[in-house]
């Protein structure tokens, strides 16, 4: 496929944005960039795909995300209001999470991978949990990822919050999936980490178990110093920080992805920064949880890889972003606080090579010769002049999830002019109307 009459967006170290020049797409990856005509001429045969004077450039990628999140939106959380982070666990996710069954789980994963087709985001790293539905979960969520076309790395959050017993299951689904992977069942858009759920639900113990469960198959994906309660916890239990603890017990790693970093010493970043593990940022959950700001500027200054999620928010990651920029203002007082090439490093280039990491150096998130064929059109005019060095702000300031007209993930197109072409929207919708009501139900009985 040769993709042609747009202006590209390379996302390369420098970014650069290209006029008249069309892309060749062979099988999963980009092969080629050359002025207009040099391809059509050169490949008569190919299909072409006229981005007809719209942007193009790589998909969104989203390193820390939960699926299972989905039924959230509009229900009611039974009782007093949560008051503190602990209590939005306890009154909301540790009860919607227990509310999915293998439909719920199946469900929850296509809505949001719908929003994702249809916001650009082709690149979801996600979290999951249904402790009444552990085993074959990931395998559920993974037939939705490849019915969907995206991309996308799947766990299972290990936790002792339900006993011993599903502490267990949760390790044997990490392990299982994990050699799924290994032996070549899964498609290769798919990858896998050893999930934790964080350090305050998982013991000395069952840390251990995973450990020895993965060996050092794969990265873990933990939340980390997400709220102060995670730090008191570690302390009061093993009498060190929280990255400090994932430190000695072997779980830091440049494979390892860590949500948040919420509430780190200048001990622990240092320690995430030599580990080089990946650190997410997600603003949008934090300001809605009220749990604090991370130091994002120390955490850049310091050397700390650190990439851009959303938390099970929407997968309309320029939304992210814009709350990241105007966060970091407001928290510190001073506009200068946050550049908008600080959103592109995080967002951006870590996500790349975070993404790239994980696809065994197969780079994703550039449009270059030899990346992943993971492309977006997007129906931009600039209304001021928009070049490479300004183009962050025209994002952040000019650009919405809904301009995305065209999806592209390993070379495939999954939404063209808008329409999905693989998965019927209002159906699935409909659907999982009528299955969030049942996981709503289960939640008002617990
Ligand atoms: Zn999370």
């Amino acid at each position: 496929m040769i993709i042609r009459n747009g202006t590209i967006i390379t996302w390369t170290e420098p970014n650069q944005l290209l006029e008249g020049h069309e892309i060749l797409v062979q099988d999963c990856a980009i092969v080629s960039i050359e002025p207009q005509g040099v391809l059509t001429k050169r490949y008569p045969e190919e299909e072409v795909l006229d981005a007809q004077g719209q942007l193009i450039m790589p998909g969104n990628i989203c390193a820390h995300t939960h699926f299972y999140g989905a039924f959230s939106r509009g229900m009611a959380i039974p009782g007093e209001p949560a008051e503190n982070f602990q209590q939005i666990l306890e009154k909301l996710w540790w009860k919607l999470d227990k509310a999915l069954d293998e439909e719920g789980t199946r469900y929850s994963a296509l809505t949001l991978l719908i929003d994702a087709i249809k916001y650009g985001t082709t690149t979801i790293i996600d979290h999951h949990a249904s402790p009444n539905f552990i085993d074959g979960s990931l395998d559920v969520v993974y037939e939705a990822v490849r019915q969907s076309g995206l991309r996308s790395a799947l766990c299972y959050e290990v936790t002792d919050r339900d006993g011993p017993e599903r502490a267990l299951a949760g390790i044997n689904e990490n392990s299982r999936f994990i050699s799924r992977v290994e032996a070549g069942e899964i498609d290769p858009m798919v990858k896998a980490h050893f999930g934790l759920h964080a350090s305050l639900t998982v013991s000395a113990a069952t840390l251990a178990k995973c450990v020895e469960a993965n060996g050092n198959r794969v990265g873990f994906h933990v939340h980390a110093a997400e709220g102060t309660v995670d730090q008191e916890d570690s302390l009061a239990k093993y009498g060190k920080r929280v990255i400090e603890r994932f430190w000695d017990e072997h779980i830091l790693s440049d494979r390892s992805i860590l949500a948040h970093g919420v509430h780190v010493s200048d001990d622990e970043i240092r320690l995430l920064a030599e580990s080089q593990s990946w650190l997410t940022h997600q603003p949008r959950s934090n300001m809605n949880n009220a749990v604090g700001v991370a130091p994002v500027e120390k955490l850049l200054e310091s050397g700390v890889n650190l990439c851009m999620g959303n938390d099970g928010f929407s997968n309309a990651m320029w939304q992210e972003w814009f709350f990241a920029y105007l966060l970091q203002k407001d928290h510190k007082g001073d506009p200068r606080a946050m550049n908008g090439y600080d959103v592109i490093k995080i967002a951006v280039e870590n996500n790349s090579r975070l993404a790239t990491q994980i696809w065994d150096g197969m780079r994703v998130g550039k449009i270059e010769p030899g990346a992943a064929a993971d492309i977006i059109f997007v129906d931009y005019h600039a209304i001021t002049p928009m070049t490479a060095g300004n183009l962050p702000w025209h994002i952040l300031f000019g650009f919405r999830d809904g301009m995305v007209t065209m999806t592209m993930a390993g070379g495939k197109v999954l939404m063209k002019d808008r329409q999905l072409l693989f998965l019927d929207e209002v159906e699935i919708a409909a659907r999982s109307r009528e299955v969030a009501a049942q996981s709503w139900a289960r939640v008002a009985e617990m």
